[in-house]
């Protein structure tokens, strides 16, 4: 996307001040586990729990929709193997891969960050633990919905999927979500809801239709799209709700906030001074020897390795067969992606 000279020049006066990208360039030190071209895996040094992993990417990018497509997909099509390499290494039956867009959502930092959390049952970790909260009212169940159809009508449009063929086949370990849930889209990897329990209105639900419980046994492909969806969904929320930031967090495994052990990516949008504010954790300093922990965990990481699939490769532009609307009867938006994200930066940044 083409970003304004202002926000180009922001970003670079950001960029000579931000801790990250000093990390990156060696001239602060952090407790690096991992790196590669594209991305660089650090130990939080005020960690919200054991093993707790910031990975983000070498570039400096704000949020979520400021990251190019390629960047993206080498991102999250590294989270099944890191989030094995981690449990792994912590012995853990779950994790957690939580993400802030925006100031309203607990985004302190101006370089992206995705924070892995290594979990376990009786963990004593409930930041992550929902209430049944409100449900989103119709009109605008709609309004997202429309933002929502038309952001992958989109994307669609521009990067072509071989694996894209407008076939829905829900799995059956999704039958009774998809029976229960009202269905905000869905494609051949993904069924996107409004959950039946939602935190707050506007809670978006998004699971991989090949995978129940694991986010380490899906393919980095599969596990890229699952993200892009998410990420889609968090601009529906700006766009068709007026959020103030969102929250992406996939729970994947058991642990006590995910008795059912499902794997899910949720999307929350946020607001100032709502009821998601235990989100978050206080910095705090840990009471372990963090460099023992760095050794121990970088130790299952040497064979975290990015490849794109052959199928990920963007392939010739062919027909896109448009989701089919389940709620309302309205067309998708025509908005341009480029706009879309346009208008989330604004919001972000001002
Ligand atoms: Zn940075």
């Amino acid at each position: 996307m083409q970003l304004t000279p202002e926000l180009k020049a922001q970003m670079a006066e950001q960029k000579k001040q931000c801790v990250y990208c000093k990390i990156v360039a060696r001239e602060i030190p952090g407790k690096i586990v991992f790196e590669d071209r594209v991305t660089i895996g650090i130990l939080d040094i005020y960690p919200a729990k054991k093993g707790h992993l910031v990975f983000t990417l070498k570039e400096h990018y704000p949020i979520v929709p400021l990251i190019p497509a390629e960047e993206f997909a080498h991102f999250f099509g590294l989270a099944p193997q890191l989030s094995k390499a981690l449990q792994s290494a912590m012995v853990a039956t779950g994790v957690n891969l939580f993400i802030a867009n925006g100031g309203a959502a607990g985004q302190s930092y101006p370089h992206f960050l995705g924070h892995f959390f290594p979990r376990d049952q009786r963990d004593g970790f409930f930041n992550f633990l929902f209430k049944p909260g409100k449900s989103l009212e119709a009109e605008k169940v709609n309004a997202v919905q429309r933002q929502l159809l038309g952001l992958m009508q989109n994307y669609f449009a521009k990067n072509p999927r071989s694996w894209h063929t407008g076939l829905e086949e829900i799995p059956s370990f999704l039958q009774q979500i998809e029976k229960e849930a009202p269905v905000l889209y869905q494609d051949e990897k993904v069924l996107c809801v409004l959950p039946q329990k939602s935190a707050v209105p506007g809670h978006i639900a998004v699971y991989s239709k090949k995978e129940e419980r694991e986010i380490t046994k899906l393919s980095s492909e599969d596990s890229a799209h699952l993200f892009f969806v998410a990420s889609f969904a968090a601009s529906a929320l700006f766009d068709g709700l007026g959020a103030q930031g969102t929250n992406i967090l996939l729970k994947s495994g058991f642990s006590d906030d995910n008795p059912e052990g499902k794997l899910c990516v949720h999307v929350l949008p946020r607001f100032q001074g709502d009821a998601l504010q235990g989100i978050l954790w206080q910095p705090k300093q840990p009471e372990y020897n963090l460099d023992d922990l760095a050794v121990k965990i970088k130790d299952k990481m040497w064979n975290v390795k990015y490849t794109e699939s052959k199928t990920e490769a963007f392939v010739e532009q062919k027909k896109i067969i448009p989701p089919v609307l389940k709620i309302g009867e309205e067309k998708a938006s025509a908005k341009s992606v480029e706009e879309e994200i346009d208008a989330a930066i604004r919001k972000m940044v001002q």
